[in-house]
């Protein structure tokens, strides 16, 4: 792949955090996250949903833990996975407790509903004792009923971190990570910049609640995206209305469209039009059903004609400009043959299979 220009911000210095065998911030690549969509209790699902997050490259899984049996359910799932599993811990910090007695690699609290002194302090000492580390998660639509509403959304926010990162530093915790997430794209942006700027934890960046993937990948590209791009950000969770799966395939979109993680293929197709003599978007969606199958990175490019084809098709790793019934295929930038139309995604994808392997 030729490289590329990199005009970003550079990234935000954080302390690095150690969720069981990953590092989140200190400048380590940005990590990718997803959350389990199944009943946490039901180990079997929810430890096959886990495998399947993982065989797409999420390196981070949070599960949710209602109830003190979704807790224990930690200890047997995490027999069966290899990657990190955070306990996402509502209103009981009991809940919380059992976690970290299962096993949990992380906590994600939200001080909307588990604010009171006394059992933070419970739940940080055990953390603590087991070197878990503790994300505050801060959601628009759960803030601590302390919040003071005469401030905007913004500051309310920021003002629950402060207060529970306060709170946790008094009792000589600092296994912290944050995130401030809101359905409102400026909303979450604001709070990230300003958050980012005062306090050294590394952040957890999303948008909460953004939709089914057709509007919540575009929505959660803007948001995360733009933050990234200005070096706000150490993991990220894209959250849809979808299989788990979607989330972290959009995850790698967003950081692979920024050169910030390379992550399997990168497909460069063009959106088709007058000029093309075949049928490009049917080529493009066989040769990306194909590219599925892919792990290592490698840049692929299907074009249509002789406009851009060639230029797009000679910067890829293996590259097709077509033309009527005839393809030039391009590898590393050099034309290596003609192909007749029947065979363009067979022997685009030899090539690809020769290339990663
Ligand atoms: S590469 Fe050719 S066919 Fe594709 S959009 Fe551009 S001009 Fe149209």
């Amino acid at each position: 792949m030729k490289k590329v220009n990199n005009h970003m911000n550079p990234r935000r210095s954080s302390k690095p955090v150690q969720i069981g065998r990953v590092t989140v911030g200190g400048g380590m690549p940005i990590v990718v996250q997803s959350m389990t969509k199944t009943d946490t209790r039901n180990v079997k699902s929810t430890t096959y949903q886990i495998k399947e997050l993982e065989d797409c490259g999420c390196e981070l899984v949070r599960v949710a833990v209602p109830d003190t049996e979704a807790a224990q359910a930690i200890r047997v799932i995490k027999r069966g996975i290899s990657i990190p599993i955070i306990a996402d811990i509502h209103f009981n910090y009991r809940f919380a407790l059992a976690a970290l007695e299962a096993g949990c690699d992380g906590l994600r609290l939200n001080p909307g509903n588990i604010s009171e002194p006394q059992k933070v302090a419970v739940i940080a000492q055990a953390a603590k004792e087991r070197n878990v580390p503790i994300r505050i998660g801060v959601n628009a639509g759960s803030l601590p009923k302390t919040a003071n509403h005469q401030l905007t959304i913004v500051q309310q926010m920021v003002n629950a971190v402060l207060q529970q990162i306060k709170l946790l530093e008094s009792l000589d915790f600092d296994l912290i990570k944050v995130s401030l997430k809101a359905f409102d794209v400026p909303t979450t942006i604001q709070a990230y910049q300003d958050i980012a700027q005062k306090i050294p934890y590394p952040l957890h960046i999303g948008i909460t609640e953004a939709g089914t993937p057709r509007t919540g990948i575009i929505r959660s590209t803007v948001g995360i995206g733009t933050l990234v791009y200005l070096g706000i950000g150490d993991t990220i969770r894209v959250s849809l209305t979808a299989h788990p799966r979607e989330e972290v395939i959009a995850a790698y979109e967003i950081l692979k469209s920024l050169n910030l993680r390379q992550h399997g293929p990168i497909l460069v197709s063009c959106p088709s039009c007058g000029r093309a003599e075949v049928d490009i978007v049917k080529l493009a969606e066989a040769v990306e059903k194909e590219l599925l199958k892919v792990t290592k990175p490698i840049k692929v490019a299907v074009m249509g004609c002789v406009v851009n084809g060639p230029g797009e098709a000679r910067d890829a790793d293996i590259g097709i400009a077509c033309g009527k019934g005839k393809a030039v295929l391009f590898k590393k930038g050099e034309k290596i043959r003609v192909i007749e139309e029947k065979d363009f995604v067979k022997a685009l994808m030899r090539e690809v299979e020769e290339m990663t392997n």
